[in-house]
């Protein structure tokens, strides 16, 4: 299997506050791998030190081979390569739909306007967003604004997209169609890293699930495994709580 990121001894503080400790974990080429575990235990941090949004505080990370921490050039540009989804949408609400999605490839990666929007039209298609491109996103539904998301990470041509809880800021009559979303792209063979308490998303739809407490993995298994038989104890009380 191709590996796309590895990460080893990855360690996060802030402060005197460890929130990561010696995480390992491989992402494999067109996998989906599921983030689970209560508030707190530093799954954001994770994915924020994989898109280096934080800086690791030791640990390595290897993107197709190459050491990322190590060089600057190489920093910027795997950045660009790993597209990330946020809880509260992160858009820029003076710009459209349409507007969102052509300003990073436009901007960060040089293309011109008419092939960025002819990119940023096949995703907002994809995405079911198509009608709404020149709406702001002050006029559009929570739902809609997370799909307009979706459609801007793909605009950059990632080579893999991770998600922090992406429909927990969602009204229940939303979080439908962003998961419909996700599980076309799961489908498509993306790559794929999601934090998310949609268990039967993760269920249905991760190659892997991990476990994290309190900034460690503690279980990272098949969704059949974690969800039908977990191992360890931690595991099996978080569900218990949670299922
Ligand atoms: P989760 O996403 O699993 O809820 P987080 O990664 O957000 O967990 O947080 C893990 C821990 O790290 C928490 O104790 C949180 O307060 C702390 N933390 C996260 N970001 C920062 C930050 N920028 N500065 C200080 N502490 C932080
Ligand atoms: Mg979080």
């Amino acid at each position: 299997m191709e590996k796309v990121i590895e990460i080893r001894h990855l360690q996060k503080s802030f402060g005197g506050n460890e929130v990561l400790k010696d995480i390992s974990l491989d992402v494999n080429k067109g996998e989906v791998v599921c983030i689970i575990g209560s508030s707190g235990s530093g799954k954001s941090t994770l994915l924020r030190c994989i898109n280096l949004l934080e800086d690791p505080t030791s640990g390595e990370i290897t993107y197709h081979g190459e050491n990322v921490l190590s060089s600057r050039l190489s920093r910027a540009e795997y950045r660009t390569k790993m597209g990330m989804v946020f809880q509260q949408f992160n858009l820029f609400n003076n710009l459209t739909a349409l507007g969102n999605c052509t300003v990073g490839p436009v901007k960060v990666l040089g293309r011109s306007k008419e092939q960025a929007t002819e990119t940023a039209m096949k995703f907002l298609e994809l995405v079911g967003m198509d009608k709404y491109i020149n709406a702001r996103p002050s006029q559009l539904s929570g739902g809609q604004k997370q799909r307009v998301a979706i459609a801007r990470a793909l605009s950059m041509e990632p080579d893999a997209l991770l998600f922090d809880e992406p429909t927990s800021a969602l009204d229940p009559e939303m979080v439908g169609e962003v998961l419909k979303v996700m599980k076309t792209l799961a489908k498509s063979g993306l790559t794929m890293v999601v934090v998310t308490h949609e268990m039967d998303f993760a269920r249905e739809v991760a190659n892997r699930v991990l476990f994290m407490d309190k900034g460690v993995i503690v279980e990272d298994d098949t969704p059949d495994v974690i969800f039908t038989n977990p191992k360890n104890e931690r595991t099996k009380e978080f569900l218990k709580r949670t299922l």
